[in-house]
């Protein structure tokens, strides 16, 4: 009886606050009320959580990107109705694989799942007792997937969620004779800086013994056509974060290729409970957010894209003009993952005596925070040719006119510390 007590008492008060907000909106604090509800709490404020400016590039850690608006709105829309899931799931990847021209895809829960998911999919192939049974039961099933020993990488536990073993070979011939009838997969990371054997050869070897393949590109935007580049290499599986390049939700991937492989993938998935993926749920939100922003993000260019990070990049080397010994360049790394311009600024610590590292410690304690790329001050990483007198800005994750607020930080530190 208390309980009900309690709850009545709350819906009372919770009715009067409403007729409070309707009723009085001309009185500024109730008019401050509505404008909360209507436009949402700023949470981060309530929590006392810093908002930063990204100078850094699309990193998990600092929450990757930003959706652009037109997604912010599909997914609060999403947000106002139920919907089957798994109708959804169905007409969102059948909708991507029109738009990135391959037979079928899955919106994952991020790359890493993508990684999960296909990796299961190749293991269970449909067999119920194989998805309720993986990792910890494989008896009967295959678990060999190949991979180039410079491609074992940081995200090798994804696949070893489904109870594989990794087979490393470095030679096209270690390759060639890795292959038995315990091979599930041959595993490929795009963006990796290391490795002989190329991506045909790895696709033709791995096809003439009837083993799929994948490749884990999930950083690998801009350029936009490598959404279906490698698909149409004759990659059986591919993958892209849904919340880096593409900008879409940070909790949002895909999972992109063969028809039979993808229908493997949907029962190692959530919603279905018993189930290596079930804890990957993507909810309605995030799979929409998906989707609007695959349609944001095919039709931008890349022209475009890249000039628009020049202009940032030159408009901070243009403020920090005249800065002892300071010398600009715009790099794009020689890799495949973030492959856009980044401003790296060189100097002599004898005249500006603060080491780069220092000056992105200043940028994160200021207001507003400011988050410089990690190659900062670091040897050559990422494909991006830094030092330990280099400065590294990520634009392409900045908000509009947020360049210029990292230009006069940037201008501050260093004009204080430089010497007369
Ligand atoms: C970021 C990244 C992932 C993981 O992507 P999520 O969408 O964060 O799960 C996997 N592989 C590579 C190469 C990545 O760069």
């Amino acid at each position: 009886m208390d309980g009900f007590r309690g709850t009545r008492r709350k819906f009372l008060a919770w009715g009067n606050s409403l007729l409070a907000a309707g009723g009085l909106a001309s009185h500024p604090l109730r008019a401050a009320d509505s404008h909360k509800m209507a436009e949402g709490e700023d949470y981060y404020d309530k929590l006392g959580v810093t908002k930063i400016i990204n100078a850094a590039g699309t990193y998990t850690a600092l929450t990757a990107s930003t959706m652009p608006p037109s997604v912010q709105a599909a997914v609060a829309r999403a947000a106002k109705h139920p919907v089957r899931l798994t109708e959804l799931q169905k007409a969102a990847g059948e909708y991507i694989a029109r738009l990135l021209h391959c037979e079928a895809a899955l919106v994952t829960a991020g790359a890493a799942s993508a990684l999960t998911l296909g990796t299961a999919a190749c293991v269970t192939m449909g067999k119920r007792s194989a998805i309720r049974n993986i990792p910890n039961d494989v008896t009967g099933l295959k678990t060999e997937v190949v991979v180039q020993k410079a491609h074992r990488y940081d995200y090798d536990h994804a696949l070893a969620n489904c109870g594989i073993r990794f087979v490393e070979v470095e030679t096209l011939r270690d390759y060639e004779s890795a292959f038995n009838d315990r091979t599930v997969m041959a595993h490929f990371f795009n963006a990796a800086d290391g490795g002989q054997i190329s991506r045909e050869d790895w696709i033709r070897v791995a096809h003439s013994h009837g083993v799929p393949c994948f490749n884990d590109a999930a950083a690998d935007v801009p350029p936009i056509s490598n959404l279906w580049k490698y698909t149409q290499m004759g990659f059986d599986l591919v993958t892209f974060s849904g919340g880096k390049g593409i900008r879409g939700p940070q909790n949002a991937g895909l999972l992109l290729g063969r028809k039979d492989l993808i229908a493997a993938a949907v029962p190692n998935n959530s919603p279905n409970s018993d189930s290596v993926g079930r804890g990957m749920k993507v909810a309605k939100e995030q799979i929409v957010g998906m989707v609007a922003a695959l349609d944001w993000f095919v039709s931008q260019t890349d022209a475009g894209m890249e000039a628009e990070f020049r202009r940032r990049a030159d408009r901070i080397a243009a403020h920090l003009k005249g800065l002892p010994t300071l010398e600009s360049s715009v790099v794009i790394p020689e890799v495949a993952a973030n492959a856009v311009p980044h401003l790296l600024l060189r100097y002599d610590q004898q005249r500006m005596k603060i080491s780069p590292t220092a000056v992105a410690a200043e940028l994160r304690k200021g207001t507003p925070s400011i988050e410089l790329n990690p190659a900062t001050g670091k040897k050559p990483m990422a494909g991006l040719p830094s030092d330990e007198n280099t400065i590294v800005v990520g634009v392409w994750m900045l908000e509009p006119g947020e360049e210029l607020t990292v230009a006069r930080r940037l201008r501050e530190i260093l004009g204080k510390a430089a010497t007369a």
